[in-house]
């Protein structure tokens, strides 16, 4: 057994091991230590926990460890790198729950620690950490199903909708006032809970109708935003039951992840120029049917010349600079492996060969860089879309592999389109762009590309990984 000043080494060990991890994972290069570090605080953390002098009933710890750890081996061992973004979305969701059910656990013990102001303060944060915890619940469900194609993307737009987001906001404040104004000392007094308890769940369930209905208004263009938005919400439901259950370490990680979370959100939002409130308010990124054109007609926008992996290797190997653009079809493909051999046999024929990465590429922040990494990709070869587009114009051929929404010119040049002021990578400056994938569809935000039927780009129809394969047997 630890004792409680143990415990509490142990916990700012953890905390401080927590920081240098987020610091890590800002860089590549540093990212593996990053990931490393905060392991050994997560261990560090979960051990000084189950052997301080909070836990009682080792029993039932180690049977829920057990099955909790059992899923959550099976679920990271089975999960496809294209699944993560819903598999981090359920994961949330979890959080949230969490926090609801800590919330209610917190309310219904009997307490004799926090009397008079101390109670109000213990109920108000029982209050938040349930609130919180309850929308990131019902909203990472929602995301969960709009990522994993279970629930259309289209975003839902009930009328008067901002009128019911505040009516629910106004309720869970008066709900709020009601609630620490019923028998401050109630929870001394276990009969007397039941008015709190009432008021919690009403204002649990508004809650959960938040969250489904702030993430269905949200479009699917807009879903890069919602992830990290919700990552930070679970963040702060995290400090909330740090809060409620006066853990100091929990407060530390759920403060990082929270504020972290909503630094990527704000990122997001500047990589594709909207604001967050109105990404948060919904209803952009309302796709139009894909046969419909990005200028709103209906009119084909001419004809996408083909080519074979023969005839790419050929322009490859008289390129001086060859620019890879990664998109999600080659998360979905798998074909950063032969990616990552194409690399390597273009530099070795002197070709300077780079990769530029669009913010929010695939489906998740940094699923490219995770890709290009896992293939051992040198670092240095791989650019950020600020740090590479002026220089698409001096490059000779343009890859773009399983990429669409970011490589749309209508972005920039079509006020109507639905991913109007999302900056994008301009291949098209190229001397030549090479789009492989497997056929004419649209991407995530359901946009047709009139990139496709530019003069100076050549379609490479298939499998990424057998295109790319193609190219490698060609060079
Ligand atoms: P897109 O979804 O726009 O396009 C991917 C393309 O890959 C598709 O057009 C598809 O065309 C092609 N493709 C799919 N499978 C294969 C395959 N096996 N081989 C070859 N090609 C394939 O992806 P982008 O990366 O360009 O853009 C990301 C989009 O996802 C953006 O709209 C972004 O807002 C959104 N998003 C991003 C998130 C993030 O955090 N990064 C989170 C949620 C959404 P075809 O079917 O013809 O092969």
């Amino acid at each position: 057994m630890m004792n409680s000043g143990m415990v509490t080494a142990a916990y700012i060990i953890a905390a401080v091991l927590f920081i240098l991890s987020l610091a890590g994972l800002s860089k590549q290069e540093t990212a593996r230590r990053g990931n490393q570090a905060g392991i050994a605080g997560m261990a560090i953390a979960v051990l000084a926990t189950i052997i301080g002098d909070g836990v009682s009933n080792y029993g039932i710890l180690l049977v829920m460890v057990g099955i909790g750890g059992a899923i959550g081996a099976y679920l990271a061992r089975r999960v496809e790198m294209t699944d993560m973004p819903e598999l981090v979305a359920i994961l949330h969701s979890f959080v949230g729950l969490a926090a609801v059910l800590v919330g209610f656990a917190s309310y219904l013990t009997p307490d004799s620690h926090h009397v008079g102001a101390e109670r109000t303060i213990h109920d108000v944060e029982i209050y938040l950490g349930i609130l919180i915890g309850a929308l990131t619940f019902t909203g990472s469900v929602v995301a969960f199903g709009k990522l994993s194609g279970k629930l259309g993307s289209k975003p839902l737009i009930l009328p008067g909708r901002h009128k019911l987001n505040l009516g629910i906001g106004v309720a869970c404040v008066v709900l709020l006032f009601l609630f620490i104004g019923q028998a401050p000392d109630a929870a001394l007094d276990q009969n007397s809970t039941g008015m709190g308890t009432f008021i919690l769940v009403l204002m649990t369930l508004l809650a959960f109708a938040f969250g489904v209905h702030m993430v269905m208004a949200i479009g699917g263009a807009d879903m890069p935003v919602v992830i990290s938005m919700l990552n930070s919400y679970s963040g702060w439901a995290a400090a909330a039951t740090g809060f409620m259950l006066s853990n100091d370490l929990l407060i530390v990680v759920g403060a990082l992840v929270g504020s972290s979370g909503a630094i990527l959100s704000y990122i997001m939002c500047k990589a594709m120029n909207r604001k967050f409130f109105s990404v948060i308010m919904g209803g952009w990124g309302d796709a139009k049917p894909s046969n419909v054109t990005s200028d709103g007609s209906d009119e084909p926008q001419g004809e996408a010349v083909p080519i074979s992996a023969d005839e790419v290797a050929m322009l490859c190997k008289e390129a001086d600079s060859v620019v890879i653009v990664p998109g999600y079809g080659m998360a979905v493909a798998h074909a950063q492996h032969p990616v990552s051999e194409l690399t390597t046999q273009l530099k070795k024929a002197g070709i300077n060969v780079r990769f530029a990465i669009h913010p929010v590429a695939g489906r998740m922040p940094g699923h490219m860089n995770v890709l290009l990494a896992e293939a051992n990709v040198p670092y240095d070869l791989v650019f950020e879309m600020d740090e590479i587009n002026d220089e698409l114009s001096d490059t000779d051929v343009v890859i773009v592999i399983g990429a669409n929404d970011i490589v749309n010119p209508s972005a920039l040049d079509n006020p109507n389109s639905p991913i109007a002021g999302m900056p994008v990578l301009e291949v098209w400056k190229a001397k030549t762009v090479i789009v492989s994938k497997r056929s004419m569809a649209t991407g995530y935000a359901g946009v047709e590309n009139p990139l496709f039927f530019k003069e100076n780009t050549r379609m490479l129809f298939g499998d990424a990984k057998e295109s790319v394969n193609g190219i490698l047997a060609g060079l």
